[in-house]
């Protein structure tokens, strides 16, 4: 179960009195968004479109399209951060996953008694729940470290491309803790701090350690890596959704790459996804700009993060990397 900030989003309602506002929120609380917003509609008088689109960061707005449906304000539910608002109309409403973290945090204890120093982390629906879950393993006395607040993340929370928070403690920890129910954000902890993470899913209730499937997507990235260094046609993606769109990387790339001598295209792409790439056959590689999380997905030809591209360009030029 999902619970929203209603005070605020109630408060920003009354402040903007709108009548037509477009819903954003990620595809796993769409539907209790769309019942909580459906009768708050009704209350205070606004039509509500709810938006069909993918939803996956804070990064990910809708403004273009807002301004497009001439919306008077966008809701943008569930990607919690110090952030209030964004953009022209875009404005952030926390919710909360209401799920006990206690069943699957006493499960984890057999699996950290070789354990003294734990960090903990989680994503925005837990945030909550951090606090009690740090005085449960304090008081059977392990030191438990949270990390402290960087906007825009809050404190313990990361995203998958800013883990600032678990850095900033990683010299105190032996292990950390990701309560969540995604593996992305564990496999990028594990694979930027190299140390052990477990995964605890608060829904399944299950742990296990992400190190194999970290090392997995390593393995993958180097081997993408590779094959780009001898593609002879190289398409640089630029991410079309505001949060993401990075045109001076990509155009920066394009000049740096044909001067090593490649073939490169910019495409301009919302959505990235292997359909949408496999069209495009002359080209061998590619490197996307938008979000460092795409490259980690399963594509037919490889698809390089912007850091990747980076190293891709160093290694091109004679430099170790
Ligand atoms: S850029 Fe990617 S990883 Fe970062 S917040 Fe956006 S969707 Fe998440």
């Amino acid at each position: 179960m999902i619970e929203i900030d209603e005070l605020s989003l109630i408060k920003l309602i009354e402040e903007i009195k709108p009548k037509l506002v477009l819903v954003t929120c990620p595809s796993g609380i769409r539907l209790d968004c769309i019942k909580i917003i459906s009768n708050l509609s009704k209350k205070y008088n606004f039509d509500a479109i709810f938006f069909g689109e993918s939803c996956y960061g804070i990064c990910d707005l809708a403004e273009s399209e807002a301004s497009f449906l001439q919306v008077d304000l966008i809701l943008h539910i569930g990607h919690n951060s110090t952030l209030r608002r964004a953009g022209k109309m875009t404005y952030f409403i926390d919710a909360y996953d209401t799920i006990s973290l206690t069943p699957v945090v006493e499960k984890v204890l057999p699996l950290i008694r070789a354990y003294k120093n734990i960090g903990l982390c989680t994503i925005g629906p837990h945030l909550k729940r951090l606090d009690e879950v740090q005085n449960y393993l304090q008081k059977l006395g392990f030191s438990v470290y949270i990390g402290d607040s960087i906007p825009p993340l809050r404190r313990g929370q990361i995203f998958g491309c800013n883990y600032s928070t678990c850095k900033a403690i990683e010299q105190f920890v032996d292990v950390f803790l990701f309560i969540g129910s995604s593996r992305f954000h564990a496999i990028g902890l594990y694979n930027l701090l190299g140390k052990p993470v477990l995964v605890l899913d608060p829904h399944t209730k299950e742990i296990f350690s992400i190190e194999k499937d970290a090392l997995r997507v390593q393995k993958r990235l180097l081997f993408n890596f590779y094959k780009a260094i001898d593609a002879k046609n190289i398409g640089v993606i630029i991410g079309l959704k505001e949060g993401q769109y990075n045109i001076s990387a990509a155009l920066e790339l394009y000049k740096e790459l044909n001067n090593l001598g490649k073939n490169v295209y910019i495409i301009a792409m919302k959505e990235i996804s292997n359909d949408k790439l496999n069209e495009f056959q002359n080209i061998d590689a590619f490197i996307e700009t938008a979000c460092p999380r795409i490259s980690e997905d399963f594509f037919d030809k490889p698809v390089l993060s912007l850091q990747y591209g980076y190293k891709l360009i160093e290694y091109l030029k004679g430099q170790k990397i």
